[in-house]
């Protein structure tokens, strides 16, 4: 007896079955009993098992293989050798070609094909082989993968009385039947499980067709169809082509850093399933693009990847990144540069020209902040500089100023530090501020001439800078003296 060799994609029931039949037994099952097989291990592609049946049959053990089935996950099955040939199909209905089932209403078994396994991925909804239209019966009862196809054969002979309908392949289904023969031509996509693939080039499809902050409700069976052909056009090319295909659909968002917002309602769809290792190429892709378009400071993690978004150009997150103040950047963009750069959040700046400012700008203060750092007025700060005892960090001109607050902290450390500490806390003594003020001299001369003096001055540190600074009444006279007679030798007031 000579048997006929399985069609390509024949599942493993389909071909059984046949083969139970031609043998004159009445189903698989009775096959199975005959050969001491497992028919769960044999319909799951067990070598043993199909080695068995090839055997007897007389055909390729490989042929076999492509048309097994793995129902033992509970959410998807395993179509043929390829472990990432992963699919989703509705256990619900049992699809066909009418074409495949051939001379089967008249008992012919030889030609006929009752079941393959791009059946049974919802993507696909044509014959390739035949260009027809799958039909649709529904089983007595639901399996994602049907063990005895008796019941189904009188269903199936009389679904095919119906009209049959033309369709050719789109360029998913194409794509589909290409993994399922094994065709692997090294691209990228090729590496991608299926059904992620498949559910990919559908999501990209509605991106570019009801566009990603339009209704994504009420998508047909048909409309899908239609996204899956353009999604996967743009997959089957690649990286590349992919970041090209979001770069038209979703381009850099409102203000160059909102990602999500800008994925609307694609964004979801691979968030949600960021952690699944099957999505992590296409995530990859997503980040990638991201990184290339978006902005945001510093390491994010988008879709589960850690991106470094592009460059931020404005310059108040340049300031934030580099830890210099927006202030004085400005002040010294204009000054330095002569250019004119707003605080504003949409002011943008070279970001190479802030990273060289930015070793001299971190952490300096302006005038102001020194002055609030001292504890005096500003135009003390300017009085202790005229006069040399504060010596700036930075000298931009003479209006503008930095400060480290090392240097603050030196400038105390070495004009008011001395004197000492009077005794028994009895002592009386003014604020250095005060005594300035009370007799029209400078802080700064103060200083100075308390150096000549001797003892007049006490600094208590747990003061802020120089309202900790006082002026014993013992020394007070001779120190104003001191300071009147120098400024009046190099005529100051
Ligand atoms: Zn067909």
């Amino acid at each position: 007896m000579i048997f006929p060799a399985p069609h390509a994609r024949e599942t493993i029931a389909s071909y059984g079955y046949r083969i139970a039949r031609l043998s004159g037994l009445s189903s698989l099952a009775a096959l199975v009993h005959l050969f001491d097989l497992d028919l769960r291990a044999l319909l799951m592609g067990d070598r043993h098992s199909v080695e068995n049946l090839a055997r007897y049959t007389g055909c390729d053990p490989q042929a076999l293989v492509r048309g097994a089935l793995d129902a033992s996950n509970p959410r998807r099955l395993q179509l043929g050798a390829d472990p990432s040939n992963k699919v989703q199909c509705a256990p619900d209905r049992y699809r066909f070609c009418p074409a495949c089932l051939g001379g089967l209403a008249d008992g012919d078994l030889r030609s006929a094909c009752l079941g393959r396994t791009d059946w049974l991925i919802d993507a696909n909804h044509v014959c390739a082989e035949h260009g027809l239209r799958l039909m649709t019966v529904l089983p007595r009862k639901a399996a994602r993968m049907q063990q005895d196809l008796s019941p189904l054969i009188p269903k199936l002979v009389a679904a095919r009385a119906a009209p049959w309908q033309p369709g050719r392949p789109t360029a998913l289904e194409h794509y589909i039947t290409e993994r399922l023969d094994g065709v692997h031509s090294r691209r990228w996509i090729d590496d991608v499980q299926l059904d992620v693939a498949i559910h990919t080039a559908e999501v990209f499809g509605a991106m570019a067709m009801r566009g990603p902050q339009g209704d994504w409700k009420g998508i047909s069976a048909d409309e899908r169809r239609e996204h899956g052909d353009l999604g996967a056009e743009v997959l089957i090319e690649g990286p590349a082509a992919i970041k090209d295909f979001l770069r038209t659909h979703i381009g850099h968002g409102r203000r160059g850093n909102d990602y999500h917002n800008a994925f609307g309602r694609a964004f979801n769809e691979f968030y949600f399933r960021k952690d699944q290792p099957a999505y992590r190429p296409i995530c990859a892709v997503l980040a990638a693009y991201v990184g290339e378009t978006f902005r945001f400071t510093g390491q994010e993690k988008v879709f589960g990847i850690r991106t470094r978004g592009v460059e931020p150009k404005t310059l108040r997150s340049l300031c934030n990144r580099h830890g210099i103040g927006l202030k004085i950047t400005v002040q010294v963009l204009k000054a330095q540069y002569g250019l004119r750069v707003g605080i504003g959040a949409s002011s943008e700046v070279d970001p190479d020209l802030i990273a060289d400012l930015a070793p001299k700008l971190k952490d300096l203060l302006n005038a102001q902040d020194a002055a609030r750092h001292l504890g005096v007025s500003v135009d003390v700060v300017r009085g202790l500089i005229g006069d040399g005892l504060l010596v700036p960090d930075y000298r931009f001109n003479d209006r503008m100023v930095g400060f480290s607050a090392a240097t603050l902290e030196s400038f105390l450390d070495d004009w008011c530090s001395a004197g000492k500490s009077p005794s028994g806390g009895q002592a009386i003594r003014t604020p250095i501020q005060t005594v300035a003020r009370a007799n029209r001299v400078k802080v700064s001369r103060l200083l100075i001439a308390a150096r000549a003096v001797g003892g007049a001055l006490y600094r208590d540190r747990r003061k802020r800078g120089l309202t900790g600074v006082t002026v014993s009444h013992s020394c007070m006279a001779a120190l104003v003296e001191q300071a009147k007679t120098d400024a009046s030798k190099v005529g100051l007031g």
